[in-house]
């Protein structure tokens, strides 16, 4: 793409699973992207790895022996700034032209408000931002004149299957309703008395993807389905009863648009990040995601069938959360962040994760969240309040 100004990129979440697929993706178009900033948080040496390897201008890390030990590790002297205001600074600097928000969980929420704020166009993987402050989000996206470019592969599928200049938050013309397909994860077929028992490790292992830990646990629980129906609720501009969810076992349709007339539109393609990352970067030229093109003659089927929501209740808890109140929303997502760290450090078991979201949506009280300072603070009481069990 000669002759283009490179889309400069400031890569927030950069040392985890998104991270490293957005990084590979724009090896793959030196010329059209460049990386001008990233974020690390604990995995200090992933992050100076990275630097060495991108030399970006700015970095942000945790705290100051982050950055000393990053300093002392590379051969250039970047822009380090540090902790949450570092991510926020990184995400509205003005040398920016897209910010990948691509940290997980609540941490992602301030930078990915800020980068709206700042009218950004916004690669979103960062759904949890959207779980706790769809309004805020959408409305700040609409004032400032930010773009949402959704990043999750579902989002980025429907995303694909609207009109060409459709834009998130918009109402969409003609639709009956969006389907987000769910792979079901490594316990599909497993019968309730297991699930019980198994393992972080076991349920780490995704059979068709490769994520980060959190969201591997989601997709085992069938939490991250529904974080993914919130995350499309506010998306494109949708009611809970305007999706429906669909077990697909072979991840190849990434999910649906179904209009008033019958048509239903879709997009497919190789269960690799690479391919809605380098769609959303590039938005609107296509360009190559780096990933082996996929033959359809090798694929003996696609089946379809419905989740089995008595073995697994958090997609019905989602569903629940966001048709009573966005604090609702808050707390099914607090609750499971750390019911899910309880899990994989071996305090909680596979089935408490839903059994406590649950129980904390009983004791949910829906006052009205109209600020940023708001949800943060719905999202400690949940917090203190899951602490206190
Ligand atoms: P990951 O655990 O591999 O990486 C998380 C990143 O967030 C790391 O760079 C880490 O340093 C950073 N981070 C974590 N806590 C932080 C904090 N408190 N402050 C600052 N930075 C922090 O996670 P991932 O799988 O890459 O997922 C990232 C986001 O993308 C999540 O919201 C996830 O739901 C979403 N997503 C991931 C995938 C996938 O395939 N991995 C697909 C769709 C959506
Ligand atoms: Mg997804």
């Amino acid at each position: 793409m000669a002759g283009v100004t490179p889309t400069r990129v400031a890569l927030l979440g950069g040392t985890g699973s998104i991270g490293d697929s957005t990084l590979r993706v724009m090896a793959a178009n030196p010329d059209s992207m460049v990386l001008h900033s990233l974020s690390g948080f604990r995995r200090v040496d992933a992050l100076i790895e990275r630097v060495r390897q991108w030399r970006p201008a700015r970095v942000a890390v945790a705290d100051d022996a982050a950055r000393t030990a990053l300093l002392a590790a590379i051969d250039y002297q970047p822009d380090v700034v540090t902790g949450a205001a570092g991510l926020v600074e990184l995400a509205a600097d003005s040398e920016a032209d897209l910010v990948v928000a691509a940290i997980m969980g609540a941490a992602g929420l301030p930078s990915t408000m800020a980068a709206a704020r700042a009218g950004k166009r916004i690669a979103l993987a960062n759904k949890e931002a959207l779980v706790m402050a769809g309004d805020l989000m959408m409305q700040a996206v609409d004032a400032h004149g930010a773009t949402l470019l959704p990043i999750d592969s579902e989002h980025n599928a429907i995303f694909q299957s609207l009109p060409a200049d459709y834009r998130c938050g918009q109402p969409i013309q003609g639709l009956r309703q969006l389907w987000l397909t769910c792979s079901g994860g490594p316990f599909r077929d497993q019968p309730e008395r297991d699930l019980s028992q198994v393992t972080p490790a076991q349920a780490c292992k995704h059979p068709n993807w490769s994520m980060g830990q959190k969201i591997s646990v989601d997709s085992a629980t069938l939490m991250n389905k529904g974080l993914e129906l919130i995350e499309a609720c506010y998306l494109f501009n949708v009611a809970s009863t305007d999706i429906r969810v669909v077990l697909h076992p072979q991840s190849i349709i990434h999910s649906l648009v179904e209009y008033r007339d019958g048509s239903f539109i879709s997009q497919l393609g190789r269960t690799d990040m690479r391919v809605p990352i380098a769609n959303a970067l590039a938005h609107p030229v296509r360009v190559d995601s780096g990933v082996e093109p996929l033959d359809l003659a090798q694929l003996s089927q696609l089946t379809f069938d419905q989740p089995d929501n008595d073995r697994f209740p958090a997609l019905g808890l989602a569903r629940a959360a966001v048709t009573a109140s966005q604090r609702h929303s808050i707390w099914l997502n607090a609750v499971n962040e750390c019911a899910v760290e309880d899990f994989l450090c071996g305090r909680l078991r596979f089935d408490q994760i839903a059994s406590r979201v649950g129980h904390a949506l009983e004791c949910v009280a829906p006052a009205p969240i109209d600020s940023l300072d708001a949800v943060l603070e719905a999202d400690d009481h949940a917090r203190r309040w899951y602490a206190e069990l």
